[in-house]
């Protein structure tokens, strides 16, 4: 019961601070990039082609740096010398050692895709779940994400018999057993599943961060071939952890700070990040779906690809690319089944 009525004022205290989300993030955007270059300090950048780029998805420098010409072209109307420079621009501005456009392409033609299980689901996503960006799903309590990551998890390992998959889990619903029937869903050997799935429960939202930064070790030092990271939840921890207004701006830095990394690991890696989402609803708004993604501008801006799953008819789920780089919003429905997702 207690823990019932702590929930019940947590999200009473999400409702209250959903307008000022907005304001707090300016804030740590501008906290962030203090020492740093704006996208509005790239050359030929002003307020209105920042906003331009903003609209299709270029929020910050590495998404720039790691852009075509054609595509910044397409959105910006600049000439192919200015976005050439404004690409150097970023780049060297990230120190990141981006090189030529050859090896931009190489970067490129090495991203791959993971099925979801659901030929409906993969579609609507461009052929599966990208490796070098992050894929985030939000949805209530029971909307499917925990099971996804499961069947991620089991389908990475079956597309790729090298393949480790690194599983954070923040809320203790990782369940090995689910492993082993998605496992013999798809015909992979359910101890050899277990065996390349690392799976480490964050007690709190600092061990968290901590994890997800030694996924470079993991690589590095002990030589393990991620492909994909989930970090189930992405928000719970700092969510109960940082409370009140107060607490906030720190919040949002944290995790701010938290999906740098992640993104970091899955461009320099070429892995797939996958991170599940809680919702709240918001008490401004009176028509459609007043469910909202934590986390705010932050959360949204990091995210690459953002799917809202919800509970459709007869037990199925409902999956809704909200936003993408490169692919229009659709929605598509699936079953959650015994040894996997299935199509409607
Ligand atoms: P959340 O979005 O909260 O992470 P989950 O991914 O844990 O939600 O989804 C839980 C739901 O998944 C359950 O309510 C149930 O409908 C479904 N589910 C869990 N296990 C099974 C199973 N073995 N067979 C069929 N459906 C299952
Ligand atoms: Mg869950």
């Amino acid at each position: 019961m207690m823990v019932k009525k702590e929930k019940v004022e947590l999200e009473n205290f999400e409702e209250q601070i959903v307008e000022e989300m907005d304001e707090v993030d300016k804030e740590v955007v501008v906290v962030k990039s203090k020492g740093e270059l704006k996208i509005t300090d790239l050359p030929g950048v002003g307020a209105a082609t920042a906003e331009k780029l903003e609209i299709v998805g270029y929020t910050d420098l590495m998404s720039i740096a790691v852009a075509s010409p054609r595509e910044l072209i397409e959105a910006t109307g600049m000439t192919e010398p200015a976005v050439k420079k404004l690409i150097a621009v970023a780049r060297n501005s990230l120190d990141m050692g981006f090189e030529s456009g050859e090896e931009l392409l190489r970067r490129r033609a090495k991203v791959f895709k993971v099925t979801t299980g659901c030929k409906a689901f993969d579609a609507m996503l461009g052929g599966g779940i990208e490796s070098g960006s992050i894929t985030e799903t939000y949805a209530q309590y029971g909307g499917g994400k925990t099971q996804l990551a499961h069947a991620l998890c089991v389908n990475m390992l079956k597309q790729d018999e090298t393949a480790i998959a690194v599983y954070i889990d923040t809320e203790g619903t990782f369940r090995p057993e689910r492993i082993e029937q998605f496992a013999k869903g798809v015909g992979l050997d359910a101890s050899d599943a277990l065996r390349r799935i690392k799976v480490a429960r964050a007690f709190n939202a600092d061990h968290q961060m901590l994890l997800a930064e030694k996924v470079e070790d993991l690589i590095k030092k002990q030589n393990c071939n991620v492909k994909l990271v989930i970090v189930d939840s992405l928000t719970s921890h700092f969510r109960a952890e940082f409370i009140g207004r107060g607490a906030l701006a720190e919040r949002q830095q944290k995790i701010n700070k938290h999906m740098h990394v992640l993104l970091k690991v899955a461009n320099v890696f070429n892995l797939i990040v996958y991170v599940t989402n809680q919702v709240m609803s918001r008490p401004d708004q009176f028509f459609g779906d007043p469910t909202e993604a934590i986390g705010g501008n932050i959360v949204g801006h990091n995210s690459t690809f953002r799917v809202y799953l919800r509970r459709g008819k007869k037990n199925s789920r409902v999956a809704k690319l909200v936003d993408s780089p490169n692919l229009p919003d659709s929605e598509c429905g699936f079953y959650i089944t015994e040894e996997g997702l299935k199509d409607l």
